[in-house]
């Protein structure tokens, strides 16, 4: 007689989403289907009809692992439960790899009569096992470093040429945000566009200062993406940078060289005159004074042709340093050519630029070199008149620094 309970019983095992079927004892056959539910069949392809009372070995073929089936009937015959996962194959000869268990169903006496398998088809899982486990792979290959993170932005995935450039481990940075890596370089505004515009579910592509394990600091070019789900909300996103450190360094380089005198470290003429000129429009505007100094070391080929090249470059670099040190941050100094130096002084009037040019003819005078002794420079000054020319004053000064050299050297004309 069929209980209520029993029918609830057959009810569940029938509509069980999991594969159930359920077999006699009968080891010596292998166990003959009593019941399976339309999960198992529609797993394997057989109806319950071509099922019943044939033994579940019509499942295994050639890639089902025999260890696993050993294992199997050992536990079987020991009444033990089992567990374990292996390649099975449906009616039309089709493969799977299926997970299940096997519990032993024993009467009022303790003797085992049936087994209940309970299954699942994990061949999908497995698929997108491998599948990530590929895709992690040829991230990895990637030259280019790659982060993906959670919406939270804690980093889930890194990928070996990220762990490159950054010095991290991998599995060091997973579960941390990109915070990890802010150099302080980037001010408020930089991550409020940041986070505008992953906000409004667009990429971000910037230049990004980033900070490495060791604390040095990175230029990578960065974008940041967006991932969606099958919702649309966002669920990741995912970083790729380009390390161009080099190339900023190059640039800087290059940027120095073109505006930098290599021996001295002031700037070069071509930048000089660039700033002189822009001094010049700068005070015009403004009509505040500029005044205009050169400098010439006096008989500096007599300390070539007597200490040799090398000691009239060390001199070269000591007078340079001293004209440095004698001027305001904001005035622009330039090795003009050889042994010509021009200062460009700007709101500064005649009074203080004169006053200025001769502490720097005094200290230059006072300085001795361990070689050489001292030497001497001969200074020209000029302050503009009003709408002057760069090319008018510049012939002024020079005027005046022909006028020191003419009356004796060491000294300074003003024009
Ligand atoms: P004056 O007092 O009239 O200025 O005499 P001077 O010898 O300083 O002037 P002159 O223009 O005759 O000589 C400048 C010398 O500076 C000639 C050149 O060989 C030397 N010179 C130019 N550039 C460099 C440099 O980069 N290094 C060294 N060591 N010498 C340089
Ligand atoms: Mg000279
Ligand atoms: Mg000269």
């Amino acid at each position: 007689m069929r209980t209520p309970q029993s029918r609830l019983f057959q009810a569940a095992v029938m509509q069980s989403w999991n594969a159930i079927v359920i077999t006699d004892a009968d080891l010596a056959v292998g166990g003959r289907v009593e019941i399976a539910n339309p999960a198992f069949c529609k797993m394997t392809g057989y109806t319950l009809d071509e099922l019943r009372g044939r033994s579940l070995k019509i499942l295994q073929g050639p890639e089902t692992d025999p260890a696993v089936i050993d294992e199997l009937r050992n536990c079987l015959r020991e009444g033990r439960v089992f567990e374990g996962t292996a390649v099975n194959y449906r009616k039309d000869g089709s493969a799977y790899t299926v997970r299940w268990s096997i519990t032993p169903v024993r009467d009022d006496d303790g003797v085992v009569t049936h087994f209940v398998s309970v299954q699942r088809d994990i061949s999908e899982s497995i698929r997108a096992e491998h599948e990530n486990r590929l895709l992690a792979r040829a991230l990895d290959a990637a030259s280019d470093p790659i982060i993906v993170t959670d919406v939270d932005k804690r980093i889930i995935f890194a990928n070996l040429a990220f762990a490159n450039v950054t010095g991290y481990g991998v599995e060091e940075v997973i579960g941390k945000t990109p915070a990890l890596f802010r150099s302080g370089e980037h001010d408020d505004e930089f991550y409020a566009t940041l986070r505008a515009s992953l906000a409004s579910g667009s990429d971000f592509r910037a230049t990004f200062i980033n900070r490495r394990r060791d604390g040095s600091l990175y230029h990578a070019e960065q974008s940041i993406s967006p991932i969606c789900d099958d919702t649309g909300r966002v669920s990741h996103y995912v970083s790729v940078s380009k390390d161009i450190s080099e190339r900023v360094d190059l640039e800087q380089a290059l940027r120095q060289a073109a505006t930098e005198d290599t021996l001295t470290g002031l700037h070069n003429r071509r930048h000089g005159l660039h700033l002189l000129e822009a001094a010049q429009r700068r005070t015009q505007a403004q009509g505040t004074s500029l005044s205009l100094l050169v400098c010439d070391i006096d008989h500096f080929k007599r300390i070539n042709d007597r200490f040799g090249h090398p000691a009239g470059d060390r001199v070269l670099r000591e007078v340079a340093r001293i004209l440095r040190q004698s001027v305001r941050s904001r005035d622009t100094v330039i090795r003009w050519g050889g042994e010509e130096f021009v200062v460009v002084l700007e709101d500064c009037p005649q009074g203080p630029a004169a006053e200025l040019a001769e502490r720097m003819r005094a200290r230059v005078a006072e300085h001795r070199d361990a070689e050489v002794g001292t030497c001497t420079v001969s200074l020209g000054l000029a302050t503009r008149a009003p709408h002057e020319t760069t090319d008018a004053l510049f012939a002024r000064a020079d005027a005046a620094l022909y006028q020191a050299k003419r009356s004796g050297r060491n000294r300074l004309a003003v024009a």
